[in-house]
């Protein structure tokens, strides 16, 4: 049912797992040497809707995401800031990346393994890449993957041919199109830099090495999805094919997703040009961190999305309106038993599972929720059982908007006496009443069905 973009034939394919019912999935995490920014995040969001949909679909879904707690620019920030440890640096990075994952309400994976828990897997691929011919130890002591010996290299990224210096070798975590040459599976050990032992001698894996030996480990030499943001394309992903399939032999990877980037000022979010910003300078501003999450499905993921602090603001008060309309409905239907599946219920269903099987397509699946909000023909409990489906998708938690429906004692207690100050028609102590809850930043609507009281600011 589900159709996506597969960077491997650049195509929409019908998405067909390889078990029946079961989908195998890899997303490259983050690299612990800092905490996340929200470009970054935006990646994360989009593979948990990536995951979610499938979900959705029906399917079991075995996720697996890599910490990248050793690599080049965790090094450098460890010997810059003198520390005894590596993990000094990279355990609290996890921990508030996890967190941070928490609060866009990203659905956990199966298994975070962390690289420097894992060397023997890493160990295990290279021995075997040098046993198949394609890995050699160079006149440095480190080991690297002989791209000429692997005859599709840079499929996935269609690098030419012609583009490739052969011979040449680049012992760096990251760089460009322009530099693809013979890649470092292991680092010979270099001053005080963290190493391991080896076959090979002492030090540390290379970058890509990782995403090989952690997906075969956890997921098997062949699975369906593997996902990431779109600056992995190459080298990274193309390293990873090559290494997988030059290990076992076998295809690697079915499907191929990647995700666009997040942009400030026209340029992609990044450290190293210092234009980023942190789940925590969203906090700081008074944002919600899900109003990112919001923010980030008014795009679709193969598209860029320019982060500005309106664009947040905008997607804060769109979700908070939603919330509002959701925890209303709630309000109106309270207690009442009414038939959810009239054929208007049944079109929107099949319109919203349309819509994120069809390359996952959030700005469609945000519309359509909003046209049930505003339709005429469902009545309040059928617009929230369609929501509250919605939102298995969506993830913007909207058991959330029932909880800022229920304000506290005393504004309750203010409201109640408000209530009989009306019923007995004293409208003066009333409006008092209301000035006073006011004050508490609760704002009152009257409806049929009794005063609706909702928080002023959220
Ligand atoms: P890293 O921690 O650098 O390994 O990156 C973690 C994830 O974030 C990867 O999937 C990257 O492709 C992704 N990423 C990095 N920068 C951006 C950005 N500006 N917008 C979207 N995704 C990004
Ligand atoms: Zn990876």
């Amino acid at each position: 049912m589900l159709k996506i973009q597969n960077t491997l034939s650049k195509k929409k394919e019908t998405f067909t797992p390889i078990k029946k019912s079961y989908v195998g999935l890899y997303t490259c995490g983050p690299t612990v040497y800092d905490r996340a920014h929200i470009g970054n995040l935006r990646t994360f969001v989009f593979e948990d809707i990536l995951r979610r949909t499938l979900e959705y679909d029906g399917y079991k879904v075995k996720q697996v995401m890599n910490i990248t707690d050793v690599e080049d620019k965790i090094i450098k920030r460890f010997l810059k800031e003198k520390k005894k440890n590596i993990s000094e640096i990279t355990k609290p990075n996890t921990k508030r990346f996890l967190e941070d994952m928490d609060e866009l309400n990203i659905e956990h994976s199966e298994a975070y393994p962390l690289v420097t828990e894992n060397i023997d897997a890493i160990i295990s691929v290279i021995k075997k890449l040098i046993k198949n011919g394609f890995a050699y130890k160079g006149d440095d002591g480190s080991v690297y993957f002989d791209i000429s010996k692997f005859k599709k290299y840079g499929k996935l990224a269609r690098i030419k041919k012609v583009d490739i210096k052969v011979g040449a070798r680049v012992s760096a975590d990251e760089y460009g199109k322009t530099e693809a040459q013979d890649f470092v599976l292991w680092k010979s050990r270099k001053g005080n830099e963290p190493f391991w032992k080896s076959p090979f001698g002492e030090g540390r894996p290379g970058w890509h090495i990782e995403c090989s030996a952690l997906s075969m480990k956890y997921l098997g030499p062949t699975f369906d999805i593997h996902a990431g943001g779109v600056d992995l394309i190459f080298p990274h992903h193309d390293n990873e094919i090559a290494q997988s399939e030059g290990a076992t032999g076998k295809k690697f990877v079915n499907y191929w997703v990647h995700g666009e980037h997040l942009l400030v000022n026209g340029k992609k979010m990044a450290k190293s040009l210092k234009n980023f910003y942190t789940l925590d300078d969203i906090k700081k501003k008074g944002f919600l961190p899900i109003a990112f999450r919001y923010f980030t499905l008014s795009a679709h993921y193969r598209s860029k999305l320019n982060f500005t602090w309106d664009a947040l603001g905008a997607a804060q008060n769109t979700l908070v309106n939603l919330y509002r309309e959701f925890a209303y409905f709630g309000f109106v239907s309270n207690g009442k038993k009414i038939q959810t599946e009239s054929g208007e219920y049944k079109k929107y269903r099949k319109e919203f599972l349309e819509a994120v099987n069809d390359d996952i397509n959030m700005p469609k699946a945000l519309s359509i929720l909003w046209r049930v909000i505003g339709d005429t023909l469902l009545s309040g409990h059928q617009k929230r059982e369609l929501l509250l489906d919605f939102d298995k998708v969506l993830g913007l938690n909207m058991g959330f908007a029932d909880e800022l429906a229920i304000p506290p004692a005393n504004v309750v207690k203010l409201v109640d006496q408000r209530e009989e100050k009306r019923i007995h028609k004293q409208f003066v102590k009333a409006d008092a009443l209301r000035d006073k809850i006011e004050d508490l930043e609760y704002l009152i609507e009257d409806t049929h069905y009794g005063p609706f009281v909702w928080p002023k600011k959220i």
